[in-house]
C-alpha cells in the first residue's frame, strides 16, 4: 500500500484508496487504473514526425513546405528552423505555437516538424 495515491482525476478528491489494481474515489465512485492513466498521458504527448516527444522550448525544423494564409502569405520552406516552440493544442491538428522568422507567431502541426 502506498500513501501517495493520486487524487481523483474526475473530482480531485484526495480521499482515494486502492482496491486491487484500481484506485477508487469514495466521493464520486470513479475507479481507475493508475498505470493506464500513465499510458494515456504518454499517448497524449505531442510528438514530432519521428515520434520524439516535444517539450516547451524545443527547437524544431520544418520538414515540409507550408503555405501561409492571411496577411502577406508566403511559404515557410523545408528546413526552416523554429526556435523555442510552445506546446499548445489548438484548432484541428495544430498543436504547437511558435514564432517563425519572417512570419511571426503561428500555429504549427507537430506532424510537419522534427526536433532540431
Ligand atoms: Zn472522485
Amino acid at each position: 500500500m502506498s500513501d501517495t495515491l493520486p487524487p481523483c482525476p474526475r473530482c480531485a478528491s484526495e480521499y482515494t484508496y486502492e482496491m486491487g489494481d484500481l484506485v477508487v474515489c469514495p466521493e464520486c465512485a470513479h475507479e481507475w487504473s493508475p498505470s493506464e492513466e500513465a499510458e494515456a498521458a504518454e499517448s497524449a504527448a505531442i510528438k514530432d514526425s519521428n515520434g520524439n516527444v516535444l517539450t516547451d522550448g524545443d527547437d524544431v525544423v520544418i520538414i515540409k513546405d507550408l503555405k501561409v494564409k492571411g496577411a502577406g502569405g508566403g511559404t515557410i520552406k523545408v528546413g526552416t528552423k523554429v526556435r523555442g516552440i510552445r506546446l499548445s493544442p489548438g484548432v484541428g491538428d495544430h498543436d504547437i505555437e511558435a514564432k517563425v522568422d519572417g512570419f511571426g507567431q503561428m500555429q504549427l502541426k507537430s506532424s510537419i516538424v522534427r526536433k532540431a
